[in-house]
């Protein structure tokens, strides 16, 4: 392994805002003279702007360079190790990106008549094929806009098979150890929330779930892995229980990471299920940019799923059918986030079925070798064998000198890593939590391995470095609490 540390230093320049170093006249385009007689605002009357003046004037080099600047002051995918646990950050491949810009696929109008759209819908049967296979479930929308608005398509489903049974029940259990996103989704699809303990071993405890799950309750949404990275190996009793009291078993597919090529959630007793294209199938995510939480159903959901549905004709062409009486309704715009469709059919095809159980097998090693790597310097926050992310937590570290899990994270930045998740999950005191992909080398582990221990190292020689980190960025320690209370999204002249 190579002993020169990753992070060292590098011109930064201070960077002035487009609006200070805005020249007036000055502009980064010519357009040729006017040929054409002008538009006439006066027709817009009162809705006519004129308070839109005070834009920045500049040059086009100059803004290339501000932009460029800009980004070599960010981490990315691209950059280095991203073990953000839960996001599961791995390499967005190349050859997505070619596919989903070939002109005739980035050229698609979602308004193009069928009969032209027949290899765009063939791209969404295709993927839909492919994820149903993976998950081992019956049918599937890909409409939702990410893994949330996934969720919520299928509690949305759930309550509408058990209004068509007669009574949509009042609650949904959710593990202490599920995403906030969870519990946010059954309170916006009206139900109230009952919370499942987990046991010692960080999993489902069966004796509170057999007390909770009454006649009252519409479903278990349940994460497996869960955020633990701890496959729930009771799944199929779980599975059982939640049916004979007669609900439904929501899985949060966003780890499907850990399984795919390997288990399948329809054969483990799973009703609905939502995937996260942007992290299991490597489509960019970040940045606020499109996801894609495609949501997979047993038969019995099918007649609800969101319009319109991709079917065939009978003359074998494909088309979006709009006509389902039983349908919750349209989730989001056309046929969701088709590029995101695009890139994840890419990378399905591109790893084949032995690529992606390789990929998912890959991970499980790396988050294992992480893990025992790690263990005898950072107290593991349960010591139940993991699959594609470990927890630790900081107690050792908090106990000998102070020091908590979001300074260690900041550590890591000048070791020249991005930080892992903190303080997440929450039934973790002091969360440490690290899913460091397929995509890492073993070199690049490593590395990463070899920080943390210098950083543990610090907490017992010089804790007030590790406190005080990160020191190598163009900023230290920010105020937190102020940027995310008193936010200043606007550029104003004072
Ligand atoms: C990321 C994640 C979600 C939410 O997915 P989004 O695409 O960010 O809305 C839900 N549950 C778990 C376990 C996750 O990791």
């Amino acid at each position: 392994m190579s002993t020169t540390p990753r992070a060292a230093r590098h011109i930064v320049q201070n960077e002035e805002l487009l609006f200070e170093i805005s020249e007036p006249g000055k502009a980064a385009y010519q357009l040729p003279e006017l040929d054409v007689p002008p538009a006439n605002v006066a027709a817009l009357g009162e809705r006519a702007r004129s308070d839109i003046a005070g834009f920045p004037e500049l040059s086009e080099i100059e803004i290339i360079r501000h932009f460029t600047r800009l980004s070599t002051w960010n981490y990315g995918v691209d950059t280095g190790l991203y073990p953000l646990g839960s996001c599961t950050m791995k390499y967005n491949p190349r050859v997505n990106e070619f596919v989903a810009r070939l002109d005739a696929i980035a050229g698609a109008h979602p308004l193009q008549p069928e009969e032209l759209s027949q290899g765009a819908l063939r791209i969404m049967d295709l993927l839909s094929q492919y994820l149903l296979e993976i998950c081992g479930m019956d049918a599937i929308t890909l409409q939702p806009a990410a893994g949330a608005q996934g969720e919520l398509t299928g509690i949305l489903l759930i309550r509408a098979a058990l209004q068509a049974r007669g009574n949509a029940r009042r609650l949904v259990l959710i593990p202490d150890s599920a995403h906030g996103t969870n519990p946010a989704t059954a309170a916006i699809a009206g139900y109230e929330i009952a919370k499942l303990s987990s046991n010692a071993q960080g999993t489902v405890d069966m004796a509170s779930l057999d007390r909770l799950m009454t006649d009252q309750v519409a479903a278990l949404m349940l994460t497996n892995p869960n955020t633990l990275g701890i496959f729930e190996e009771d799944i199929h009793r779980i599975a059982d229980l939640v049916h004979q009291r007669g609900g439904f078993l929501y899985m949060d597919g966003a780890n499907m990471n850990a399984l795919v090529g390997r288990a399948r959630p329809g054969d483990f007793g799973v009703d609905v299920m939502h995937l996260n294209l942007h992290k299991t199938f490597s489509t960019p995510h970040g940045g606020g940019g499109p996801g894609s939480g495609p949501v997979a159903v047993k038969a019995e959901l099918e007649p609800f799923l969101p319009t319109p549905v991709l079917t065939r004709r009978p003359n074998g062409a494909l088309t979006l059918e709009e006509d389902r009486p039983h349908s919750i309704g349209r989730m989001r715009a056309f046929a969701g986030s088709f590029g995101m469709l695009v890139r994840a059919l890419a990378y399905i095809m591109a790893n084949g079925s032995d690529g992606l159980k390789q990929t998912t097998e890959d991970a499980v090693l790396n988050a294992n070798y992480i893990r025992t790597r790690l263990k005898d310097v950072y107290a593991l926050s349960y010591d139940t064998p993991t699959m594609h992310e470990c927890v630790f937590s900081d107690k050792l570290q908090a106990r000998k000198a102070d020091v908590h899990t979001g300074d260690i994270a900041k550590r890591l930045i000048d070791y020249g890593f991005h930080p892992y998740t903190v303080s997440f999950p929450l039934i973790a005191p002091g969360a440490m939590m690290i899913e460091p992909t397929e995509s890492a080398s073993k070199r690049e582990l490593d590395e990463f391995i070899a920080a943390l221990r210098a950083i543990a190292q610090e907490v017992d020689t010089e804790p007030e470095t590790v406190k005080t980190a990160p020191h190598t960025t163009r900023v230290s320690r920010m105020d937190e609490v102020a940027a995310a209370r008193k936010p200043r999204l606007r550029w104003t002249e004072d």
